[in-house]
Formats: structure tokens, C-alpha cells, sequence
């Protein structure tokens, strides 16, 4: 059954979407949309979905995560509708949606709480990470206020409710997915699928399309300068810094080893990623484009949680190189820590869940569109 929410229209401006009852359905959207096609005609299906209030046929469309949010369809809106910036609420309306504690809503939703939120958070961590250490006197002083045992049973309770709201997530996007089937459509194999899904997020091939278009701002700027590869430099960046951190703590690497190839796949990674979040916030200041001028206060801090964490951990990379042991490092060690926790911690509560969502729309997607684009 088919179910119509009068009051998502209203909602959905909450997440950021613009005026976007203005559009008049001209279709200029959908046609300077690289990314869309016949069966997936967006943004403007959405834009009718958002209007008519069918929220169950967004949150189970696979489509949804095919647009990148560049922007460029916002550009060429004659109501001012901004169709690239609605998307970019309904990415943040699905994530919420999906994940099951509530949390996501609240912040998204409520600029103050999410302030409120991610500094006594970060505060947490550092009373935290303070009793790793227990002959430490800050640490002393608190096991006399909180028992050592307290401290670590709410960080396993904390860490378990951030993986199982992933899970929960990816399970409720999973079978709305699977709910949603396309009558006749073919099917592909789930390994060519699952092969599609890796190539794209290997080379961007659909997002780099996003820059081709005659009217695009991003048209004759150098490939580096591209959001699709700002975008590639950022995701490829913190994989490797996850995959570096994973080894190390594997292979117990000796922190001073510098030419450790897991040391060297982390300076790597973290070139990436200073520099992708360094071009997006440069984007978001200069507001380069309309999409990047128009953004959320959580998804900008997401952003300079990425920034700090990939410079921090830099100053202690070079730190350790030159054997220079200034006082400071202590403290950027702890910010450093801190923010890359709090960065795990918000995942399942964040933007930064679109990393699950989008590769497991995209493989449903492949499985019925193999290599149409
Ligand atoms: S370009 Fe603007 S007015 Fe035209 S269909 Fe898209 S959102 Fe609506
Ligand atoms: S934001 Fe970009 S990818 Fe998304 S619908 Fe608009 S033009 Fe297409």
C-alpha cells in the first residue's frame, strides 16, 4: 500500500532542502544530469515524490544514491528549486531514516544539539583515553569520582551501539531494496555486480560524467581540481588510513620504523585526504558552486573532523621522523585521537554512513542496469 505523509515537505526542508515545491516540472534537471536515464529519471522523480509525500518510495529507491550531489542541476533550475541540494537532504533523510536509535534525526535536524553533542562527546573521549593510562594524575582523579570498571563497560556499550546501528541500517535499507523489485527487469550475477560496484568506487566512472556537460562550472578545470576526484582523494584517503592502522596494529609495527610498508600506505593515505578535505573546505569557503555553498552544519564539521584528523596525524608522522619532542604533541596526540574516534563513533550517525549505503544501492542497481553507463 502506498502511503502519502502530508508533513514531508516540511520535513524535508529540515535537512536542508531549499524551496523545492517552486518546481514547475520543465525537466531541465533530468536533462543536464549525467547520471540519470530512462530508468532512473532524477532528480525531478524525486522532486514528485517529495511533493506528493511518498517518503517508503525514496527510502527504497536505489536511484537516490546514484546522484553524487554535484550540483550542477541547481545551476540550471529556472525556479530556483535547487534539485542538487534537495538531494542532498533526502541522502541525509534516508541515512536518518534508515539508522535506528533516533540519534541521526535529532542531529541533523537541531544545529545546537549537534554542537552540544560532538563537544561533550569529545570531552567523554578525553576523560576516556586519559584512563588508559592509570598512574596519570588527571586519571587518578577521576577513577575517585567513576570507578575504572564504569568507564570501560560504557565504552563497550557505546562502541556496540554504533556497530549495531549500522547494521540496523544497512538491514532496513536492505529490505526496502529488496522490496522494491523491478518487475521484469534482468538480472545480472551478484559477482558482476558486486565487480561494477568496486569500479566504480575505484575510478568514479559515473561521477566523473558529472563534469562533462557544456554549462558545468567544473567542465575545463584540471582533472585534480574535479570534485570527482576531490571526492575519490577523500574516500581512498581514509580507507588507506584505516587499512594503515589496521596492519599496524596487526603486525605490532614498530612505531619508529618509517619505511614499515604500512607506514608508507599511511602517509600515502594521508596525502589523499588532507588534500581532498583541504579542496573541499576551500570549495565550501569560496562557495565554488552552489552545492557548496549551500551545506549542513554537520556535514561541515564531518569535514573538518576529517581535516584535523588527517593533520594531526601528520605533525606526529613528521614528529616521530625528526625525532622532535616538543611538549605540544602530547596534546595533538589527544586531539588527534579523539576526533578519530569521534569520527568512528558518529559513523553509523553521520554523512559519513552514505560509505554503506551507497555501494550496496549501487550493486542493486547493477544488478538490473549492468554497464549502462
Ligand atoms: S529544473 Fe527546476 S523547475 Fe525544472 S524540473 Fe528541475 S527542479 Fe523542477
Ligand atoms: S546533483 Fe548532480 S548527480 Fe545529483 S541529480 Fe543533480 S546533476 Fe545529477
Amino acid at each position: 500500500m502506498t502511503r502519502i505523509d502530508p508533513g514531508f515537505a516540511s520535513e524535508i526542508t529540515k535537512y536542508g532542502a531549499s524551496d523545492f515545491n517552486a518546481c514547475f516540472n520543465c525537466g531541465n534537471c533530468t536533462a543536464i544530469c549525467g547520471l540519470t536515464a530512462n530508468d532512473a529519471n532524477f532528480p525531478r522523480m524525486f522532486i514528485r515524490y517529495g511533493m506528493l509525500g511518498l517518503k517508503e518510495e525514496i527510502l527504497k529507491s536505489k536511484e537516490l544514491w546514484l546522484c553524487y550531489a554535484c550540483g550542477d542541476c541547481s545551476e540550471t533550475c529556472p525556479r530556483q528549486a535547487a534539485p542538487g541540494n534537495y538531494m542532498a537532504a533526502l541522502h541525509r533523510y534516508a541515512i536518518a531514516s534508515y539508522e535506528p536509535t533516533g540519534l541521526t534525526k535529532l542531529l541533523f535536524k537541531n544545529k545546537l544539539l549537534f554542537i552540544l553533542f560532538t563537544s561533550i562527546m569529545a570531552l567523554v573521549l578525553g576523560v576516556f583515553l586519559f584512563t588508559l593510562k592509570p598512574d596519570h594524575v588527571v586519571s587518578r582523579w577521576i577513577f575517585k569520582m567513576i570507578p575504572y570498571a564504569v568507564i570501560h563497560n560504557m565504552g563497550l556499550v557505546i562502541f556496540t551501539i554504533t556497530g549495531m546501528s549500522i547494521i540496523w541500517g544497512l538491514l532496513n535499507m536492505f529490505l526496502r531494496l529488496k522490496s522494491n523489485k523491478s518487475g521484469e527487469a534482468k538480472k545480472n550475477s551478484c559477482l558482476s555486480s558486486w565487480k561494477e560496484v568496486f569500479g566504480e568506487l575505484a575510478t568514479m566512472k559515473r561521477y566523473r560524467t558529472c563534469d562533462l556537460e557544456e554549462d558545468s562550472y567544473w567542465k575545463d578545470k584540471p582533472a585534480f581540481q574535479k570534485p570527482w576526484f576531490i571526492h575519490w582523494s577523500v574516500m581512498w584517503g581514509f580507507i588507506g588510513l584505516l587499512a594503515a592502522t589496521l596492519l599496524d596494529f596487526l603486525l605490532k609495527d614498530p612505531a619508529t620504523t618509517t619505511w614499515w610498508p604500512a607506514r608508507i600506505l599511511g602517509t600515502l593515505a594521508g596525502l589523499f585526504l588532507i588534500y581532498g578535505t583541504s579542496m573541499m573546505l576551500l570549495y565550501r569557503s569560496r562557495k565554488a558552486t552552489r552545492s557548496y555553498a549551500e551545506t549542513n552544519i554537520a556535514d561541515n564539521v564531518f569535514l573538518w573532523f576529517l581535516w584535523i584528523a588527517g593533520f594531526t596525524g601528520f605533525w606526529m608522522e613528521i614528529s616521530v621522523f625528526f625525532t622532535f619532542n616538543h611538549p605540544a604533541n602530547h596534546y595533538i596526540l589527544l586531539v588527534h585521537t579523539i576526533i578519530s574516534m569521534e569520527l568512528v563513533l558518529l559513523f553509523a550517525f553521520s554523512k559519513f554512513a552514505h560509505a554503506v549505503y551507497r555501494p550496496l544501492a549501487l550493486f542493486y542497481y547493477f544488478r538490473e542496469n549492468l554497464s549502462n553507463n
